[in-house]
């Protein structure tokens, strides 16, 4: 935990989240400005700035979360985000993985949270 990082406060519940996926080592909530309905950032609860600041057993979850949001989401089409340093459009210093879900008209806009 990193006192003034704001997805650590989010963890402790010291911020209010809209959480959607939570195991010993990783949280996943609703994105606050959303690029498309169902917009999920997936975090390891160890604090590490970058991916390459957390240790690999911290890391395991992340893929698998998304692979279960775009199934409660019922889509197929989704983009996959993890930004790392000012340069690459990082802004929270804390490691997120983005899940961007870009569902068609035809997979339509249900939401299956809770996730199974
Ligand atoms: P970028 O904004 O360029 O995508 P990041 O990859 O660092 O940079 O993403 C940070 C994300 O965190 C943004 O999508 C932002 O909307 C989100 N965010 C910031 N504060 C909160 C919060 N309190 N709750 C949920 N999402 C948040």
């Amino acid at each position: 935990m990193s006192a003034n990082c704001i997805f650590c406060k989010i963890i402790k519940g010291d911020i209010p989240s809209m959480k959607v996926f939570e195991s010993d080592k990783t949280l996943a909530f609703l994105d606050i400005n959303p690029l498309s309905y169902g917009h999920t950032l997936i975090i390891p609860k160890h604090h590490g700035a970058k991916l390459t600041d957390i240790p690999d057993e911290h890391l395991t979850e992340l893929l698998p979360v998304a692979s279960r949001i775009a199934k409660a989401v019922g889509t197929e089409n989704f983009n996959i985000l993890q930004n790392n340093g000012r340069i690459a459009h990082q802004l929270v210093d804390h490691v997120h993985v983005h899940m961007i879900p870009k569902p068609s008209e035809e997979e339509g806009m249900g939401i299956n949270w809770p996730m199974k």
